[in-house]
């Protein structure tokens, strides 16, 4: 076995957890990413030592040196993923595993050490216990953090010699403010996100910040969100700053870009083609370019496009800008093959329905 099964977790307690009434209002409407629960994870790693001094312990700033690694070459990688209450009093995640296996690609891509899947998923276990009030009723969810980054005090260009792997939780309600009605999103033609041969299959925060300059255009031009198009081309669609994409037809079939380095390789994403298949549905991953996304919306052809990732699970796109145009997608609102996956997708993460695919992990 991997080292991790010898690895103790040690207990810090916390000194003031927020009181239960504070914790309850602060549950009626959390919101996103902005409320934290009281605890933490935080394993350290050195070189020629692995993985060491394991804490689970009161959630709070961290001290860092101003030439940590991380500040300047932005060795950093990331995960988000759910922990859902369940109608027993439970807790689950959905597919932890997976995110740890990510995990691991990030950091080989990102040359950073490779955290055991046990001990990824044993740090979120013992958060998502230890913070179990936090998780909302209803809706909500707890939204768990984990990420990685370059810790060692050097600011020479080389692989850090040191890391410190965190989560944090976050209680969340819907990512998007109205979540029943479909986005409008902004087609980059000039900014890309992710080229051959780099970092694009990734889920590090450097992805993130070379989205946000796109971002930014795309919400002066009334858009939420930005697709990004292919770096060498700029003609076949990816996907967006922090979901994948996928286009159904009026036949009945679905298409999504196809994984190639460049796009990263959502958990969200593989859920939906295997619940969409065993529904019957054709899925594709195949290239799709601009032009025929605009052409196929104009036809008829097209009747849905949705966004995926484990923050908003499934958001319909109804509305694209570009500086060539806009078009609307369908009537402009969600339809049925969206709303069909999102409800089959949220029933199984919830417990709600059955798990043909075994994805679901019990905490407790
Ligand atoms: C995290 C992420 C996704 C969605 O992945 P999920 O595993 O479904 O949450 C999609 N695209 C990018 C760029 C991401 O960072």
């Amino acid at each position: 076995m991997s080292q991790s099964s010898a690895l103790e977790f040690i207990r810090q307690a916390h000194p003031a957890p927020t009181p239960p009434d504070r914790r309850t209002a602060i549950l009626r409407d959390p919101g996103f990413g902005r409320v934290f629960t009281d605890h933490m994870v935080t394993i350290r790693y050195t070189e020629g030592k692995g993985w060491h001094d394991a804490v689970i312990g009161p959630r709070g700033p961290i001290a860092m040196d101003p030439a940590a690694a991380v500040l300047h070459y932005s060795q950093e990688i990331f995960e988000g993923l759910k922990a859902y209450r369940t109608a027993d009093g439970g807790a689950v995640m959905f597919r932890p595993g997976e995110n740890a296996r990510r995990f691991q690609k990030s950091a080989e891509r990102l040359a950073m050490p490779s955290l055991p899947e046990d001990l990824f998923v044993a740090a979120l276990e013992h958060l998502v216990s230890i913070d179990r009030d936090w998780i909302p009723e209803g809706d909500g969810s707890l939204y768990l953090r984990p990420f990685m980054f370059a810790s060692e005090v050097f600011l020479g260009v080389k692989p850090s010699s040191e890391y410190l792997f965190i989560v944090i939780a976050s209680p969340v309600g819907s990512y998007f403010k109205s979540k029943d009605s479909a986005v409008s999103v902004w087609v980059s033609q000039d900014l890309t996100r992710a080229a051959p041969g780099g970092t694009g299959a990734a889920k590090c925060g450097g992805n993130y910040a070379a989205s946000l300059l796109a971002q930014m255009e795309a919400a002066k031009e009334g858009c939420e969100q930005v697709v990004f198009l292919d770096a060498t081309e700029r003609r076949w669609i990816e996907e967006l700053g922090g979901m994948n994409i996928f286009f159904a037809f009026e036949d009945g079939s679905m298409q999504t870009p196809p994984l190639g380095g460049t796009i990263l390789p959502g958990i969200t994403r593989a859920s939906i083609i295997a619940l969409a298949r065993d529904m019957g549905i054709t899925v594709r991953e195949e290239p799709y370019s601009f032009d025929q996304w605009r052409a196929d919306a104009a036809s008829g052809r097209l009747k849905e496009t949705f966004a995926c990732g484990t923050a908003a699970v499934l958001t319909p796109i109804g509305t694209v800008r570009s500086r060539d145009g806009n078009f609307t997608i369908g009537n402009g609102r969600s339809a049925a093959q969206t709303e069909k996956l999102r409800s089959t997708l949220i029933d199984i993460q919830r417990t709600r329905a059955a798990d043909p695919h075994g994805w679901v992990h019990k905490v407790f």
